[in-house]
């Protein structure tokens, strides 16, 4: 069954994924989705909360797949994932990301850091860090405008090995962020030695910050731990005036949601970054 998902695409429903015979077709489809050119990227502005200037975008991947129409992340990635496709799929990404954000820099645009998803299959790639040396080189972006983004359960799965690639992409001057923040087991004395330099605060703690107090008092909390950590923080899924009030009013650094803008194509996204 279709139903009308995020940004008003259709998308399939994840029952979509359920029976081993559909599965075994999308995996067969998604082997293919390469070569025909089926991926695109979308940008999702981040802003800074107290200038109002887009600082960052996250590129979200689509699969538009020519019978099926769009196919959202959160049922082809976790199968991209299981059968490795993830690793040549994100290496598309990766490319694509940084070549985009180059070709915005060259058209004269303000300059705003690229933010890609990196899952725990490709994270621990023994040659992520040259995949992604050879992405910069190729695109000619300097590391300071790519941001990786890692959740805290990739993180936690080889503790040892994610610091150690995690220092290794710093040492390049990629950034790297901590996404959907709050949801994982990361220990809080173990983010001090992430070599991060953002918290993204996941949406789930956001959908109901008016009006709940649990929420409230992770949010205000986890904003005042990235202070003390030296970390931006960053508030995602933020949809309304209530939520934007209570971020201001906590000193959160960034924000991300449909508040502000939806995920756009390149064109629109370039649009909106140089009006400023
Ligand atoms: P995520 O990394 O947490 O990305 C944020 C998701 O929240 C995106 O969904 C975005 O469109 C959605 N979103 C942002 N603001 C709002 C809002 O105000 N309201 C609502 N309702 N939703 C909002 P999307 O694009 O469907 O991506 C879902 C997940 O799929 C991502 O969650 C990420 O885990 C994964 N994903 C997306 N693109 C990539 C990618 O290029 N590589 C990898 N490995 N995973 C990806
Ligand atoms: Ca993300
Ligand atoms: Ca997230
Ligand atoms: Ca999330």
């Amino acid at each position: 069954a279709k139903e009308f998902g995020r940004d008003n695409f259709q998308f399939y429903a994840p029952e979509f994924n359920s029976s081993a015979h559909e599965k075994f077709l999308l995996q067969g489809e998604l082997r293919n989705a390469l070569a025909r050119s089926e991926f695109a990227l979308l940008y999702q502005p981040q802003v800074d909360l107290r200038s109002g200037q887009i600082v960052a975008v996250e590129a979200l991947v689509r699969w538009n797949h020519p019978a099926r129409g769009l196919v959202s992340p959160m049922t082809f990635i976790p199968t991209a994932e299981e059968t490795g496709l993830i690793v040549p799929i994100g290496d598309w990404i990766l490319h694509e990301a940084c070549r985009q954000n180059k070709a915005w820099q060259r058209a004269g645009l303000p300059p705003v850091t690229v933010c890609v998803n990196v899952s725990a299959r490709q994270f621990r790639e023994k040659n992520l860090i040259d995949r992604v040396v050879n992405a910069l080189k190729e695109s000619g972006l300097e590391a300071r405008y790519l941001e990786l983004e890692v959740t805290e359960s990739l993180i936690m799965q080889d503790f040892e090995l994610a610091v150690a690639t995690m220092n290794g992409l710093q040492g390049l001057g990629v950034q790297i962020s901590i996404d959907d923040f709050g949801t994982g087991y990361s220990s809080l004395s173990a983010l001090k030695t992430f070599p991060v330099q953002r918290l993204k605060i996941d949406k789930s703690f956001i959908d109901d910050l008016a009006t709940d107090e649990n929420d409230q008092a992770v949010t205000s909390a986890v904003i005042s731990l990235g202070q003390k950590l030296n970390l931006r923080v960053l508030a995602e899924g933020v949809e309304t005036d209530d939520q934007v009030a209570f971020l201001r009013k906590n000193n959160c650094d960034e924000m991300q949601g449909n508040y502000f803008s939806k995920p756009l194509s390149a064109g629109d996204l370039g649009k909106l970054i140089a009006k400023g």
